[in-house]
């Protein structure tokens, strides 16, 4: 493995399975986006990406940097693949993309950060597809639909994001060098870039997900007034027993709304 030996801190495991890499390539959208790939690692998925399409490349490790430069000097050269020395998360922080343009991203993720990476990603205007290899029980929570356990704030904000979102296989531990702890998934998100989500939304969601496995009213107790808590529940004709999993992303939605306006009525009374 060219004498690199993996770093812990930067979630390097390397996948080293052809079939796994193929079933990747087969799962690449149809269309003419852009690639992004974060942590390119060794370049294995990156030289088979890079048959089909231009690409730019994140990586925050500088020995991989080195390893990466000689690798693909020529599809740098020729601007095939644009190559960045950086922690992605920087510059989602400076900017609101990763890439000037249409793009998918398709990656296999540092698991420490996976999460946060996803969010981003649905949250950044340019990016129409996610295809990414993640801890499985993350999988399963991004891709979950209400009334199933592994619901939370992560499968509404997709199920109001997206056209589609499921898991398209299993990875075994032993796909990658060195093996992983856990399963991993392929997570296939396709965007509705028409639907963005407020800030004030998402904190909402967080704190209705706060107690998983209490009563939803509970939860939104510590933010919204009873009284206002129940007429709405009212309104909405929504079951005052119903736990956070059980209420679909459409009425989280229509909640939220409904908060929100009583919130604007008690700051200006008429
Ligand atoms: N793509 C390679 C593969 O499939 O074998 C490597 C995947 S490995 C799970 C994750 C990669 O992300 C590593 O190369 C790691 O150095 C890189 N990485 C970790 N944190 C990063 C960050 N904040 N920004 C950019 N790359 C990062």
């Amino acid at each position: 493995m060219n004498n690199i030996k993996a770093k812990k801190k930067y979630g390097q495991n390397f996948l080293k399975d052809d079939n796994i890499l193929l079933k990747i390539i087969e799962a690449m959208p149809n269309n003419n986006n852009h690639i992004v790939e974060i942590g390119p690692g060794l370049g294995d998925l990156t030289q088979k990406m890079l048959k089909y399409k231009d690409m730019t490349a994140y990586e925050i490790d500088s020995d991989l940097l080195t390893i990466l430069k000689s690798k693909f000097a020529s599809e740098i050269q020729s601007k095939k693949l644009e190559l960045i020395h950086t922690d992605v998360l920087d510059i989602w922080k400076q900017n609101n993309t990763l890439y000037d343009g249409k793009y998918d991203l398709i990656a296999n993720l540092p698991y420490y950060i996976a999460t946060n990476i996803i969010l981003r990603a649905i949250e950044d205007p340019n990016c129409d597809n996610i295809i990414v290899m993640i801890q499985k029980e993350v999988a399963v929570k991004f891709a979950a639909s209400e009334g199933e356990k592994e619901f939370s704030s992560l499968g509404v904000i997709v199920k109001l994001t997206s056209k589609e979102a499921r898991i398209l296989f299993d990875v075994p531990p032993t796909s990658f060098e060195p093996a992983p702890k856990v399963m991993s998934s392929i997570l296939y998100i396709k965007k509705d870039s028409t639907q963005v989500l407020e800030n004030q939304f998402k904190s909402f969601l967080k704190a209705a997900f706060t107690q998983p496995r209490k009563k939803l009213s509970k939860n939104l107790s510590t933010n919204i007034d009873k009284e206002s808590l129940s007429e709405i529940y009212k309104e909405l004709n929504i079951d005052e027993n119903i736990r956070p999993h059980e209420l679909s992303p459409s009425l989280y939605r229509q909640m939220y709304n409904k908060v929100i306006l009583n919130d604007k009525r008690t700051e200006q009374p008429e």
